[in-house]
C-alpha cells in the first residue's frame, strides 16, 4: 500500500442514516473534494470545498480527524408544506487544515435524502473576524445531466434599476455548459436531472445578518458550478462583496438534496432542518387569505371606494386579510389609513401594508419610500401601525443579495416582530430558512408572480407550466408569495367587457377554472394573497368561490404523486383529516388522474373539481380516470 492509498482510505466516508446516501471524500494535491452516491449511483462527481478568507487561505485541505453522531430531532413549523418534522440525521464534522497548519471544520448534516454542509472557522490567533474572499464550493455533475435553472440577472436593470429581484425566465432540461442568460450564473434553487439515475436539487440556507446570499456561477467544465457571491453593481453599487464575520464564525448551509425519483426534491424540509429561530416571539401570527385591488385593478384603484370594495370582498369570502397596496400614504395619509382599518376591522378584516425598501438603490417611486431602509423612520411608523391595529406589510424591490441588504432584512423582520408584524417581502432575494428563523417571516416572490400574468401574454401561456415547475423548484425550498388564483378570464377590471371603442382589452386566462383551484393548493405560502375581484362573486363558479372559502393555507403533510417539472404535477397536501389533491396538465399529452386509486391511497371519499361541458363542476369520483387536456387541472378533497 502506497501513502496516497493509505491516505484515502483513511478518509472518512459518511452515511446517511439509512446507508443509501452516502458523501465520499478525496484529496488530489491538496484539494479536497466530496462526492454524493446515493443507492449506488453517483450524483455529484468529485466537487471541491474550500474557501478564501482575507486572513487564511483555505482552498488546499488535508482532514485530520473527523466525528459524527446520529440525532434524532423534531420540531414543529406552522407555516409551510409541513407542521411536524421528525426525522434521523447524522452530524459529522471534518477537522480539516490547510498546508499551514491553520484549521478549518467542515460540518455536515445527512439525512435519508439531503446532505449539507457548511464551513466553521475557528478562532485559533488573536484574530477577530474575517472577510470570506471566494468560496470554492463545487457542484460537479456525471455526463448527460441536465439542468432547470433560472438566471441571475444584471444588476439595475429592470422596472426603475430595481433587478436583481430573482423574476427571470426558467430554462428546462437544458445540458450542463450551457451559459446563462446574463453570463452571472444561476439563483437556486437549481434543479439537475442525472440522465436516468436521479435528481440532484442544489440551494443553500441558514444566510442571516451574517453572509451574503449566494448563487450558482456559469458551469466551468473543470470544476462545475461553484458559490458565486453577489456582484459589485447590486444596491447602486452600495455594500461589499465579501461577507464578513466574527469568529469563530459559520458559512450558511450549502444543500443537496437527492433522490431516484421527484418525491424528495418536492418534500424536502433541509431549508428547516438544519437552522435555528434567531429570535423568539411572544406575539401569535394568524395565517390565512387576503384580497388585494392591485393585482388586478391596478394602480388606479388605489381609492377609498375600490379599497372599500376590496374589504367587502374579503368579508364575503370569510378571509382574515386585505393587502393594501402601493401609494396608499398618497390617497389617504396615515389618518385616513387610521379610518379605512377601522371600517376594515369592523367587518373583521385586518389589514397588510405596502411599503418600497428603499431608499437609495434604485429608482423606485412607488410610496411609501425612504421608511423601512431608515430604522428611526422604520421604528416610528411601526409603532403606529401597531397603534391602529395593521397585522403587517410587504416590503417590495430590496437591492439584491448583499450582506448589507440581508442585514436589511433581518432588520426589518426583527423590528417589526416587536410590533407584531408580519413580513411579506416582494422584489426580493429567496428564503432561506427563515420560515423556521423568523417568527414573523410569511413569503416571498422570488419569482416571476402574478403580476407578469397581467402585464404580458407570454406569462399567461407559460402559466399552467410554472404551475408544474414551481413545486419542484422554487417553492420547494420556502414559501412563495405568488398572489395568483384568477377567475377573471381576462386579466384586467373590464373582464371581457368591450371599452372605448369597443375594444376588449386584458391578457387572456389559458387555463381552466379548475387549474386555477389546483394552483391555490400547488402554490404554498401561509398566506395567499388570492387574485380573485368582487365581481368574481357573482361571474365566477359558485363552487369555485366556495372552494377559496374554505381551501388552507398552511398543511400538515405534503406528498408528491406524480408529475415531471414543467410538464405536469400531482401534489397531495394534507390538512387536519383532509387530503387536497390537485394536479395541473401543462403538456400536450393528456393527463390521466384515477381518483379510484388516489381515494385508496390517501383513505377516504373525494370531492372532485373538475373540468365538465359546462365549465367547473363539482362531485364524487367518476368510474373512469380523469383525463386533463393542456392546461386543464383538477382538485380532489378526499375525507
Ligand atoms: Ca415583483
Amino acid at each position: 500500500m502506497n501513502l496516497l492509498t493509505l491516505l484515502l482510505a483513511l478518509l472518512p466516508v459518511l452515511n446517511g442514516p439509512d446507508a443509501r446516501l452516502q458523501v465520499r471524500f478525496t484529496e488530489d494535491g491538496g484539494a479536497l473534494r466530496y462526492s454524493v452516491v446515493y443507492d449506488g449511483r453517483t450524483l455529484v462527481e468529485p466537487s471541491l470545498l474550500g474557501l478564501q478568507t482575507n486572513e487564511v487561505d483555505y482552498s488546499a485541505l488535508t482532514v485530520v480527524s473527523s466525528d459524527s453522531e446520529t440525532l434524532r430531532d423534531t420540531y414543529t413549523l406552522n407555516r409551510t408544506k409541513v407542521f411536524r418534522i421528525d426525522h434521523e440525521a447524522v452530524r459529522a464534522v471534518l477537522h480539516c487544515q490547510n498546508p499551514q497548519g491553520r484549521p478549518l471544520d467542515i460540518e455536515w448534516h445527512l439525512t435519508g435524502h439531503d446532505a449539507a454542509f457548511r464551513y466553521c472557522i475557528p478562532k485559533d490567533t488573536e484574530t477577530g473576524s474575517v472577510r470570506v474572499l471566494r468560496e470554492l464550493s463545487a457542484f460537479r455533475f456525471p455526463e448527460g445531466t441536465s439542468g432547470f435553472l433560472t438566471p441571475q440577472s444584471d444588476a439595475m436593470i429592470g422596472w426603475k434599476r430595481s433587478k436583481p429581484s430573482y423574476e427571470e425566465f426558467y430554462k428546462l432540461d437544458v445540458p450542463l455548459g450551457e451559459r446563462s442568460q446574463y453570463g452571472h450564473g444561476f439563483t437556486f434553487p437549481c434543479l439537475f436531472r442525472v440522465g436516468e439515475e436521479g435528481w440532484v436539487l442544489v440551494s443553500e440556507t441558514g444566510v442571516d445578518s451574517r453572509y451574503c446570499a449566494s448563487h450558482l456561477s456559469d458551469y466551468d467544465p473543470r470544476e462545475g458550478y461553484t458559490v458565486a457571491f453577489p456582484m459589485p453593481e447590486e444596491n447602486n453599487g452600495n455594500g461589499t462583496v465579501e461577507p464578513a464575520f466574527a469568529l469563530p464564525g459559520r458559512t450558511p448551509w450549502r444543500t443537496l438534496t437527492v433522490g431516484t425519483d421527484l418525491a424528495p426534491i418536492v418534500e424536502t424540509t433541509i431549508p428547516f432542518d438544519v437552522v435555528e429561530p434567531r429570535y423568539t416571539t411572544t406575539r401569535g401570527y394568524r395565517y390565512g387569505k387576503s384580497s388585494w385591488s392591485w393585482i388586478v385593478w391596478q394602480d388606479a384603484s388605489m381609492n377609498r371606494e375600490d379599497q372599500i370594495a376590496f374589504i367587502d370582498l374579503s368579508a364575503a369570502m370569510d378571509w382574515p386579510y386585505i393587502l393594501i397596496d402601493a401609494g396608499w400614504d398618497q390617497e389617504f395619509g396615515h389618518a385616513g389609513m387610521e379610518e379605512l382599518v377601522r371600517y376594515a376591522r369592523a367587518k373583521g378584516v385586518d389589514v397588510f401594508l405596502w411599503y418600497s425598501s428603499s431608499g437609495w438603490w434604485n429608482d423606485i417611486v412607488q410610496s411609501p419610500t425612504d421608511i423601512m431602509c431608515d430604522p428611526i423612520a422604520r421604528k416610528a411608523e411601526m409603532r403606529w401601525m401597531e397603534s391602529i391595529g395593521i397585522k403587517g406589510i410587504k416590503v417590495d424591490f430590496f437591492g439584491g443579495d448583499k450582506q448589507e441588504t440581508i442585514r436589511l432584512y433581518e432588520h426589518i423582520l426583527s423590528d417589526a416582530d416587536d410590533h407584531g408584524l408580519m413580513c411579506i417581502f416582494h422584489g426580493a432575494t429567496l428564503p432561506r430558512g427563515w420560515e423556521r428563523m423568523y417568527p414573523n417571516y410569511v413569503g416571498s416572490e422570488a419569482v416571476l408572480a402574478s403580476e407578469n400574468l397581467v402585464f404580458g401574454q407570454v406569462h399567461c401561456d407559460l402559466e399552467s407550466q410554472n404551475a408544474a415547475l414551481h413545486p419542484f423548484l422554487r417553492n420547494s425550498v420556502g414559501s412563495m408569495e405568488f398572489g395568483g388564483v384568477f377567475l377573471n378570464k381576462r386579466l384586467d377590471r373590464r373582464n371581457g367587457e368591450p371599452g372605448r371603442g369597443g375594444r376588449i382589452s386584458g391578457t387572456i386566462r389559458r387555463t381552466t377554472d379548475a387549474a386555477e383551484l389546483a394552483i391555490a393548493v400547488l402554490y404554498q405560502n401561509p398566506i395567499q394573497n388570492f387574485a380573485i375581484t368582487p365581481n368574481n362573486l357573482t361571474d365566477a363558479p359558485a363552487e369555485a368561490i366556495d372552494f377559496l372559502r374554505e381551501v388552507p393555507t398552511t398543511w400538515d403533510e405534503t406528498r408528491l404523486v406524480d408529475g415531471y417539472p414543467g410538464r405536469y404535477i400531482i401534489l397531495a397536501r394534507r390538512a387536519g383529516t383532509a387530503w387536497y389533491v390537485a394536479a395541473i396538465n401543462a403538456g400536450e399529452q393528456p393527463v390521466s388522474l384515477d381518483v379510484r386509486a388516489l381515494e385508496a391511497r390517501f383513505g377516504g371519499t373525494a370531492r372532485v373539481l373538475s373540468t365538465g361541458k359546462e365549465g367547473l363542476q363539482s362531485g364524487t369520483a367518476a368510474k373512469k380516470p380523469l383525463s386533463l387536456p393542456k392546461d386543464d387541472g383538477a382538485v380532489l378533497i378526499i375525507r
